[in-house]
């Protein structure tokens, strides 16, 4: 086996496969949430999904990230030749579907197609004196990455008061953090966290916290009991898998501390979602050879499913379009929502698009889904879709009342909710926003018949283009209805209610 066949194996299997400590902690929130919840549901779509996307060797979610290596190599080693070959699998892995195309040109938007470009992939080098190269992948999308919050204290934060430069500022912080999160980063989510450094160096080592294992246990007292807590104590803000309210809302916490400038004191937190895709494996120097796989265990969970996934009862809202008035007001916040036939897809690109210009497919009555999908063309030039699950709809919160009014749209399908705004157009203008569940790309990828067509494709690229998706069987819950109802305003309140009763100290004062 080549460097090159064994960084594509990497890339390939972080894409579509979980780490082992990752599955038992998924499985534990499975065994934890009430049964018959929106967010048991989702837990179980979750656990499915991981299991499709491993037996098909396909994206566990459509977003597959910054891809962001971490390598360590003997003293000698050409690093170089190893960064090529790095760049030619990225490449390779999103030719083949495995990524999806990820990497805009800030400035003008285009897509390179190939995951390469300016800063993209990351890739951190450091030599180490073990006569072996050892390299970890880690592949976080921009759903959870926008979550990342960085604090500099001492500063007030909602619900706590004031968070002071001491340990029990920091643990507010991280409370706070889980909170902000809600399930726009898809929750049940995990915190990389570096206390102090500088703004950038500071982001940069919680985001290193990600590559610990999950059970490890961090070699300073306070920083265990303070990670304990917070994976603990997060879990009572009730904000639940995907933001729908329930038990599970944390899956982990790792922090560090660094030193910083006396004038400086902040607390960077990186934060993953469920889909936390991160692998290693270790080669041999000379030939490349995989010699042990890291995040791997003996012992793993092979399979996470215990249900069918979005079990249904017969009890759903059955949506096609195109829809009318009374139909999309006879639907509640909370009911189940199943959508066959047509959806368009459209998200930050389309939306700015369609604020200067007429849609390129008429949607009046139709189904909007804000989805950047993995699509490849197979060997007869057909579309074929590897993965599509719902990206974070809060992005489009500018724009959606406005489009909707504009386009007579009917229905929303995103994840994580939306605002105020788009609350009231929704009820203005008659329509839904139906939240899928966020990552469980190869369960939405399933529910696709087939591509109808695509528009606006050589202009945004992949993910941003207009995909016309014939879908069958597609499950959703509405979260925010015509009649102004929002559950997501319902957990958010909820939660900062919770967040409240955390605002006494726990952990003395470095200053006491
Ligand atoms: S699971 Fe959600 S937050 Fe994570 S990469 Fe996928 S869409 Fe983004």
């Amino acid at each position: 086996m080549s460097f090159a066949d064994s960084l594509y194996q990497l890339i390939v299997q972080t894409s579509t496969n979980l780490p082992s400590d990752i599955r038992r902690l998924i499985a534990e929130a499975n065994r934890r949430e009430t049964a018959d919840t929106n967010s048991s549901l989702a837990l179980a779509t979750i656990a499915l999904n991981v299991d499709m996307a491993c037996e098909t060797e396909r994206p566990i979610c459509q977003d597959t990230g910054m891809p962001t290596f971490v390598i360590a190599t003997p003293v000698g080693f050409d690093q170089l030749a190893l960064e090529e070959q790095i760049r030619e699998c990225v490449a390779r892995a999103t030719k083949a579907g495995k990524l999806r195309p990820n990497s805009v040109d800030s400035l003008t938007g285009k897509n390179s197609g190939d995951n390469l470009g300016p800063g993209t992939p990351v890739i951190h080098f450091h030599q180490h004196r073990q006569d072996e190269v050892e390299i970890k992948l880690l592949l976080k999308g921009g759903g959870c990455e926008n979550k990342n919050i960085q604090y500099s204290l001492p500063q007030e934060l909602p619900g706590l008061g004031r968070a002071d430069r001491d340990l029990d500022g920091v643990r507010k912080c991280l409370m706070h953090a889980v909170y902000q999160a809600q399930g726009q980063g898809c929750s049940a989510g995990y915190l990389g966290v570096c206390i102090g450094g500088d703004r950038t160096s500071g982001y940069d080592a919680a985001k290193m916290q990600l590559f610990r294992k999950a059970d490890d246990v961090n070699p300073i007292p306070e920083l265990a009991e303070l990670e304990e807590y917070v994976t603990h104590n997060a879990n009572k803000l009730g904000i639940g898998t995907m933001g729908f309210g329930g038990k599970v809302t944390l899956l982990g916490c790792k922090v560090c501390a660094v030193n910083r400038l006396p004038a400086s004191f902040f607390v960077s937190v990186a934060y993953d979602c469920w889909a936390f895709r991160r692998l290693g494996v270790v080669l041999d120097p000379k030939t490349g050879a995989i010699r042990r796989w890291l995040y791997r265990e003996q012992d793993e969970i092979k399979k996470l499913a215990v249900g069918q996934g979005f079990q249904l009862t017969g009890k759903e809202v059955v949506l096609e379009a195109p829809i009318s008035d009374e139909k999309v007001r006879s639907i509640k916040a909370g009911d189940v929502v199943v959508i066959n036939g047509l959806v368009h897809t459209g998200r930050d690109a389309l939306h700015h698009y369609l604020l200067h210009h007429d849609s390129p497919a008429d949607l009046h009555g139709q189904v909007l889904y804000h989805c950047g999908p993995v699509i490849i063309k197979d060997d007869q030039g057909r579309w074929m879709v590897t993965g599509a699950g719902p990206t974070t709809s809060i992005r489009e919160e500018p724009y959606q009342a406005d489009i909707i009014g504009r386009f007579g749209i009917r229905a929303v399908i995103g994840k994580g909710g939306m605002g105020a705004k788009t609350l009231q157009g929704l009820k203005q203008h008659g329509a839904v926003y139906l939240n899928a569940i966020g990552g469980a790309a190869q369960y939405y990828a399933d529910c696709i018949d087939r591509v109808e067509g695509v528009d606006l494709l050589d202009q945004l690229g992949v993910p941003e283009a207009m995909w016309h998706l014939r879908v069958n069987g597609f499950a959703t819950i509405c979260t925010m209805d015509a009649h102004g109802n929002s559950l997501h305003r319902d957990v958010d309140q909820a939660s900062l209610a919770e967040l409240g009763k955390f605002a006494e100290p726990v952990f003395a004062g470095s200053h006491d």
